[in-house]
């Protein structure tokens, strides 16, 4: 990297152009690259871009973000909706898939756009999340279902919100009696960890009790600044919890990910999910199977504390929701006799009551 790059003061990058000052692609943008661009939006933060300087345009925190040819391949088994939101969705930014919980759209930017995004199809910065009207919609479907407990932030990145409208929101929120929890899933405080501030806080702070979902897939991704800005959250109040999504070349190693959540664990966040790779266009580059992921699932549960240990989960396509797919310990079953296997893979006989 040349010296005057290395000294030039970070900004985002959101084009192949921005890509290419920054020394992270060729300096020949190929066709391919360009139909890769046309098609899905780009988005680096200035944090995430100096991580890349430290550990280069290789690395698994690169891979993530930087986008490349691979990504025109299709397979046929790949969709533009692969978990099936749209069929559980009865307003714009509502999906409302299990009995107590929606998941509740406002925005469709986020601070990164990844690669692997199984909602690349719908999020950019040149997309339009919800007016104010059809916000109003979507808070009177919440207001009118009391069995709706928990509202879960997703997008986009909903703490791209500005904290202004964060606060009306989680305000509005607030207001409605059967609503005890709000959801955040977002990648900010990992990608943009100045996002954490006080005032962040506060805004947090003004409705039902708030959770953070963050989604982290590498260890180098938790450099100090992330975990100050996760003590910040936790020294306040705000839980944390994590969900990772199984990458091939960037985290499929039981080695790699028990050094994430143990990582997690011990900066007082809960590993919660770990989502097997979704059937998103062009993603099959990012996808391993099934069984290497239980494989991986297997030897991360013989090797680390089960606090750190997330569950690792199918989204299934069609909105049929998310099932642990971690590999089965019961072997065989007549009657009441079992088979069970330990996580050694020896059997053992288990009588039932
Ligand atoms: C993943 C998801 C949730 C959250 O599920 P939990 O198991 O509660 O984390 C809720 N609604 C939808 C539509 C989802 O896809
Ligand atoms: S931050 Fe989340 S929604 Fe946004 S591109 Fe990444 S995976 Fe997709």
């Amino acid at each position: 990297m040349s010296e005057d790059l290395a000294q030039r003061k970070p900004r985002a990058a959101q084009s192949l152009r921005d890509l290419q000052e920054l020394g992270l692609i060729d300096s020949s943008i190929t066709p391919e690259l360009q139909a890769v661009a046309d098609k899905y939006a780009i988005g680096l933060t200035p944090h995430i871009i100096e991580m890349i300087r430290a550990h280069g345009p290789n690395s698994p925190i690169a891979r993530q973000y930087i986008p490349t040819h691979e990504e025109l391949n299709v397979n046929e088994r790949e969709l533009e909706d692969p978990i099936g939101d749209l069929a559980h969705s009865p307003v714009p930014g509502i999906v409302h898939r299990y009995q107590d919980r929606v998941l509740l759209n406002v925005i469709k930017t986020c601070a990164v756009y990844c690669r692997f995004c199984f909602r690349r199809e719908t999020v950019g910065p040149g997309t339009r999340g919800l007016d104010s009207a059809q916000l109003e919609v979507a808070l009177r479907y919440i207001r009118q279902n009391s069995q709706i407990w928990e509202v879960i932030l997703s997008g986009g990145d909903p703490l791209t919100l500005s904290n202004r409208r964060l606060s009306a929101l989680l305000d509005e929120l607030g207001r409605i009696d059967h609503i005890a929890v709000a959801r955040f899933h977002t990648r900010v405080p990992a990608v943009a960890p100045e996002r954490i501030t006080d005032d962040l806080i506060s805004a947090l702070h003004s409705g039902p009790t708030t959770y953070i979902v963050i989604h982290i897939n590498h260890p180098d991704e938790l450099t100090k600044r992330v975990k100050d800005a996760i003590a910040q959250l936790t020294a306040n109040g705000v839980p944390v919890l994590s969900q990772t999504v199984l990458l091939r070349t960037i985290n499929d190693s039981a080695e790699t990910l028990g050094r994430l959540f143990k990582q997690l664990a011990k900066a007082r966040v809960k590993p919660y999910y770990l989502h097997h790779p979704d059937l998103a266009i062009g993603t099959q580059h990012f996808r391993l199977s099934i069984q290497e992921g239980q494989r991986i699932f297997s030897e991360l549960r013989q090797k680390n504390s089960g606090l750190t240990l997330p569950q690792y989960v199918l989204d299934l396509p069609g909105g049929h929701g998310k099932v642990p797919i971690s590999s089965s310990y019961i072997e065989t079953k007549s009657g009441s006799q079992y088979k069970i296997k330990d996580s050694r893979g020896n059997s053992h006989s288990y009588i039932d009551t």
